[in-house]
């Protein structure tokens, strides 16, 4: 997955533009610049690429999340619907705004299960949030049904998955409000970066304004800005952007290679009875940045990790012993562990999280491997991988 296995030229020449006019910052010192506007640019770029009406670059992928929810009125006391299995930054990104993080099973596309979906709204329930993780989707056409009946908004977290599509349509850009990350290690990099898409003309507004300190960006003296509403401060930098504009271009270079080590890798796998794979929703293609599979249960995933270890076969994991990605470890959200008193609807909101058990999540989590695909690997290297990676699996089965 990560872009920056393949850094250039191309992303050299457009760092280079920046530099040479000094103007490091997004807004403002027109004269300065050159004709050089990278966010601008890059903002342009995502538009025509996800098909969305608006993109609003920010300073990282939670806070395109966060910057998502505020541009949508999500805040205090609001529930958000969002899956088990995904990154810290989901209830980060929510509970920033005061909003309660609604933590759901997934299933074996490995993200939100509708049906637990619905047995989770309640009254206050505002928003549902799928995360693509590892390049593959949620069934969004459920997801958006269930979100017209309820009168709910559905925001796509496709961080893991851009350049990924649902219906022949790129993740991020079919519901209400789309969020995609440019950190170190995604499909394409920016360094730092996230983005909100949308084609609602008041959330890109909102987004627009807020990211900025509410500043209203009317007319060409920044000074001179009135504010509609109150802000923050989640800007992205001229440099981030500038690296970003130069991976976005490859960004279907980078799929094409994923896909061709991917197949290989996949179909050497497929001869082994015992492993199953996960499932994408009808119409949905992955981006291929990951390949996601079963083993029979929790004991032989854990066996083949090790396997796979002592055999020089990195960057594959299972996600059930994981800090990051899965509820099981996260005990500073389940003791609520912050370092300032959190409101008192929070608190009491987050109170499920003593009792509840995902054991739907943990039936899937407990049995998935999901192994990054990487760029940089040649054909040799791929078949290489897939031999060792399949005499591994056996050897524990
Ligand atoms: C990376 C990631 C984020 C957060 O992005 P940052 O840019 O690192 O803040 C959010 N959600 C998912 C699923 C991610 O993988």
């Amino acid at each position: 997955m990560p872009g920056f296995e393949l850094f250039g030229n191309t992303e050299r020449k457009e760092l280079q533009d920046v530099l040479d006019n000094g103007v490091l910052m997004r807004y403002g010192f027109d004269g300065m610049r050159n004709g050089h506007w990278k966010a601008k640019e890059l903002e342009q770029a995502l538009e025509e690429k996800l098909q969305v009406n608006h993109a609003q670059l920010v300073s990282s992928g939670t806070a395109a999340v966060s910057v998502a929810l505020a541009s949508a009125g999500i805040g205090a006391g609001d529930e958000v619907i969002m899956p088990t299995f995904t990154f810290v930054a989901s209830f980060e990104a929510i509970m920033m705004l005061g909003a309660i993080p609604i933590l759901v099973d997934v299933d074996d596309t490995l993200t939100l299960d509708p049906k637990a979906v619905t047995e989770a709204i309640t009254t206050k329930t505002k928003a549902i949030m799928p995360v693509h993780m590892c390049g593959s989707m949620a069934n969004l056409n459920t997801l958006q049904t269930i979100c017209h009946e309820h009168d709910l908004l559905l925001i796509e977290d496709s961080s893991q998955a851009t350049g990924a599509t649902y219906n022949g349509k790129p993740l991020g850009s079919i519901g209400d409000l789309g969020c995609l990350s440019l950190d170190f290690v995604k499909i394409i990099t920016a360094g730092e970066g996230g983005a909100v898409l949308t084609n609602n003309e008041k959330f890109y507004r909102h987004a627009d304004h807020y990211s900025d300190h509410g500043h209203d960006h009317i007319g060409s003296d920044r000074g001179a800005e009135t504010h509609p509403f109150l802000g923050y401060n989640f800007r992205i930098s001229e440099l981030h952007a500038a690296v970003g504009l130069a991976q976005l271009r490859r960004l279907d270079e980078f799929v094409a290679i994923q896909k061709k080590n991917y197949a290989i890798i996949r179909e050497a796998l497929s001869q082994i009875p015992e492993v199953t794979f996960r499932r994408v929703p009808e119409g949905g293609e992955e981006s291929y940045s990951f390949l996601s599979f079963f083993l029979p249960d929790l004991e032989t995933s854990r066996k083949v990790i090790q396997a796979f270890k002592e055999n020089g076969i990195d960057a594959c994991w299972n996600y059930y012993d994981n800090n990051w990605h899965y509820i099981r470890k996260w005990d500073h959200l389940k003791e609520l562990k912050t370092l300032y008193p959190l409101s008192a609807e929070v608190k009491e909101g987050l109170q499920y999280l003593e009792t509840k058990t995902f054991k739907q999540s943990d039936h899937y989590i407990g049995r998935n491997i999901s192994c990054l695909i990487k760029l940089s690997w040649t054909e040799e290297e791929v078949k290489e991988r897939a031999n060792k990676m399949v005499k591994a699996i056996i050897s524990v089965l």
